[in-house]
């Protein structure tokens, strides 16, 4: 039997087929209905007021910093161990770029890291912090709050890793991952290989109003048709045609296909996680007992495994053998500070010793709904034979 196994792949039904297919021959390609009923059924999902689809997750990112008023010479923090892009996005706005060491056991930014950051610069000398779901960890954004509320950061999960995570907070709530009760908003992406497939794609959630208000703008050209700024005298200059540019936005729109696409996809979100705990536990059973790491497992977390991380001692060792084994894992990540581009601003080696020593043992197991149980044993039977002779 020859295996081709990757860490992470989309699950396309008929389904999915047949409404690309109708969105095709509708009246709208693009900025159709599909995209509201999407945004409408992704807020209920994740448990929010409002949601706004866009391009991609970046874009997500870029437009939600835009719209907090992140600007050139602001501060903002995040983790040295996510995707580039939840760092880059600060960049976009010309803002500068600090990060903050990840916990040794569940991988997402750690909050006395946050602390030591924050007491030794002065208070306002951040914007916002960038907490990441890691893996599909929900961070502590309760913890993350009341820090924010102290020192008057603007708090913007990046749960590109955990629709359908959860952690349950001090009085014992339920609290899904974006639903922003904490955070001031929160982004999504649909790229093939995270848990609802757009082909491209990006959400942004949040609850309160008036920022909803400026991501719509910003997401085409930042042009409206409502609150006119401008005040004619004569009514005939003004016609239906009429439209003002109000801010300097982007061309952000995702398409109607895409949107029922992942609209479509959506209806299998929690199908998907269900599986996706039972490859976890799988695992779990697996490692138990033996050398090998594997992120922290908490009854009050519970992860959307986005990813299965483990971590053991000769980690390149186990990658070529997986590859030589037909079994692609994955690395996430190398650290964004580590990067050439990031070295420029001064960061180094050493900088984060917790994120840069994760970084050497860490490998991503395959993780995703159609793996199947045979496929599974035979991943767990070649780490198990490599690792543990
Ligand atoms: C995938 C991802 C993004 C970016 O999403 P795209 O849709 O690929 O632009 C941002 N942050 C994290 C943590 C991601 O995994």
């Amino acid at each position: 039997m020859n295996y081709s196994i990757p860490y992470g792949k989309q699950f396309i039904s008929q389904e999915d087929t047949d409404a690309v297919i109708e969105a095709l021959h509708s009246d709208f390609l693009t900025q159709g209905p599909k995209i509201a009923e999407f945004e409408r059924n992704f807020a209920n999902y994740i448990g929010c007021n409002f949601a706004v689809a866009v391009s991609n997750g970046t874009a997500a990112l870029h437009l939600a910093l835009l719209a907090f008023g992140i600007k050139k010479g602001d501060r903002i923090i995040t983790s040295p161990i996510t995707f580039v892009a939840s760092a880059n996005a600060a960049l976009y706005c010309g803002a500068e770029v600090y990060f903050a060491d990840i916990d040794r056991d569940t991988y997402v930014i750690s909050i006395n890291s946050i602390i030591q950051l924050l007491k030794t610069h002065p208070k306002g000398y951040f914007k916002a912090i960038i907490p990441v779901d890691f893996a599909g960890y929900p961070v502590n954004l309760e913890e993350i709050k009341t820090l924010a509320h102290e020192y008057d950061l603007l708090i913007l999960e990046d749960a590109c890793h955990s629709p359908g995570g959860y952690f349950m907070d001090s009085a014992n709530t339920k609290q899904n991952c974006g639903n922003c009760n904490f955070a001031d908003a929160a982004v999504f992406s649909f790229h093939p290989v995270k848990h609802i497939a757009a082909g491209e794609g990006g959400m942004i959630t949040t609850n309160d109003e008036t920022l909803y208000k400026k991501l719509l703008i910003l997401r085409t050209h930042g042009i409206t048709k409502e609150n006119m700024q401008l005040d004619f005298p004569e009514p005939e200059k003004q016609g239906v045609w009429y439209y003002e540019m109000q801010d300097l936005g982007y061309n952000y729109r995702i398409t109607d296909m895409q949107a029922a696409l992942a609209n479509s996809q959506l209806k299998r979100a929690e199908e998907g996680i269900i599986k996706r705990h039972e490859i976890a536990k799988k695992y779990r059973k697996a490692f138990d007992a033996t050398s090998i790491k594997i992120q922290k497992y908490d009854s009050n977390y519970f992860n959307a495994h986005h990813l299965f991380v483990i971590e053991v001692e000769d980690r390149k060792g186990l990658y070529d053998h997986l590859r030589e084994c037909g079994v692609f894992a994955q690395i996430h990540y190398i650290p964004v500070h580590l990067m050439p581009y990031y070295r420029q601003f001064g960061s180094k080696e050493g900088d984060f010793s917790i994120a840069e020593n994760y970084y050497k043992h860490c490998i991503s197991l395959p993780m995703y709904p159609t793996l199947t149980d045979k496929e599974q044993d035979y991943v767990i039977e070649k780490i198990l034979t490599y690792c543990c002779k």
